[in-house]
């Protein structure tokens, strides 16, 4: 039997028509950029998200970016964030010419750990005269890049008391995460992206919201702030041809807000399918006593009553014998991947920061040990047992 690590060719079958004729509606209003569709699709991810404001864009990165841009945040500042994630993270910091300062994960769930973000500001941060936290070199620290890797948000309520406390803005990266719910203690109940001060979704094909190519989405909740989102996203330009500030071409165009108009409203079964297989995925690693050889994906906000406490964009176990596994797995024909072989901050790209191995012990093991496994909506209990099996005969 053959799993691929995704497959939505099923997907694209039940809506391929609906998907034609929306397509066939742009072709024929001859509007391909910043019309009806990206504004429809802007209010409909509003109206999932609870945002205020979304504003569409070019794709996940370029939301990370834009909002750097109109946050302002350039050289002599920093943004803290993960090193344990997709490489636009820090990427687009290092792009608008400011410092990434990356803290260690929490080894639970992968995603920034909260202890390590307050550790790391009591060690190496000072606030100057004017009540501005800096590192020991000087920068000025702008703001703390969470990301709710895998699906899971991160604990945002400790690094919001933090965030306050030091008057940091909060940037969520959400690619992964669009829909899944965190329990904040003043907010209640909010979905990844809406709990800081901006947040960003990427609609990459194989995000779980997917468009025909790249897309991205920027949510935030202050009016001003979304104007100026609004203005970056399009040279800095307002009205037209008055260039305020240097912005770029970052527009979402209509074709691709079309075809994720028509998928959005599948979106959150297509998350609770997922949810479902890990369930099913928990009870048979459960059931064959792998479960005690094998780490599966933690569910910190399951017993806090949050319904959509995870989306598993991916499924990800560990075992330090991770190599040797997924060489196993790809002779049973089983799609496996590794999110993600390489700490950010051991990256060439960065060795200028000079970050050395072991500056980051638990991100450092978990690039050892983590192991995607196949899941998508529509992934079958049978396929599902045959990788539990596989990974049980691996195991003996
Ligand atoms: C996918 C992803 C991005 C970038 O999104 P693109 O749409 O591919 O540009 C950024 N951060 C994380 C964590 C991602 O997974």
């Amino acid at each position: 039997m053959r799993v691929p690590l995704l497959d939505l060719s099923e997907q694209y079958r039940t809506l391929a028509e609906p998907i034609r004729q929306r397509i066939d509606k742009v072709l024929s209003s001859q509007r391909f950029i910043l019309g009806p569709e990206v504004e429809a699709f802007e209010q409909a991810i509003c109206r999932f998200t609870g945002a205020p404001y979304a504003i569409g864009v070019s794709s996940g990165t370029d939301a990370l970016l834009v909002i750097l841009m109109a946050m302002g945040i350039g050289p002599g500042d920093a943004v803290i964030t993960t090193a344990y994630s997709f490489f636009a993270t820090a990427g687009c910091v290092a792009r608008v010419g400011a410092t990434p300062l990356f803290v260690d994960i929490d080894p639970a769930t992968c995603n920034l750990s909260p202890a390590a973000l307050e550790r790391y500001i009591e060690k190496h941060c000072q606030t100057d005269a004017e009540g501005t936290l800096i590192d020991s070199t000087g920068r000025k620290i702008r703001a703390i890049i969470p990301v709710h890797l895998f699906g899971l948000c991160c604990e945002m309520d400790p690094i919001h008391v933090i965030s306050e406390r030091h008057g940091l803005e909060v940037i969520e990266d959400a690619a992964q995460a669009i829909g899944a719910e965190y329990h904040t203690t003043h907010m209640g109940i909010r979905t990844a992206g809406t709990m800081g001060e901006a947040g960003c979704f990427s609609f990459y094909p194989s995000k779980n919201l997917g468009a025909a190519g790249d897309a991205g989405m920027i949510v935030c909740r202050d009016e001003e702030f979304a104007k100026r989102l609004r203005i970056f996203r399009q040279h800095g330009m307002e009205p037209r041809y008055h260039h305020y500030f240097i912005g770029g071409n970052f527009r979402l165009d209509e074709i691709q807000a079309a075809i994720l108009d028509v998928k959005l409203p599948y979106l959150a079964s297509w998350s609770a399918a997922r949810r479902a297989a890990a369930d099913f995925y928990r009870e048979e690693f459960t059931r064959t006593g792998l479960a005690n050889r094998i780490a599966l994906p933690a569910e910190p906000y399951r017993e806090r009553g949050v319904t959509n406490h995870h989306i598993y964009h991916q499924y990800v176990i560990r075992t330090p014998q991770r190599d040797a596994l997924r060489a196993h797995l790809t002779k049973r024909e089983i799609g496996t991947e590794i999110y993600y072989p390489i700490g950010l901050h051991l990256q060439k790209c960065f060795a200028h920061l000079g970050y050395k191995e072991g500056d980051l012990p638990e991100t450092e093991r978990a690039t050892g040990e983590t192991l995607a496994l196949p899941i998508y909506p529509e992934i079958s209990r049978e396929a599902q047992r045959y990788v539990v099996d596989a990974i049980a005969e691996f195991f003996g």
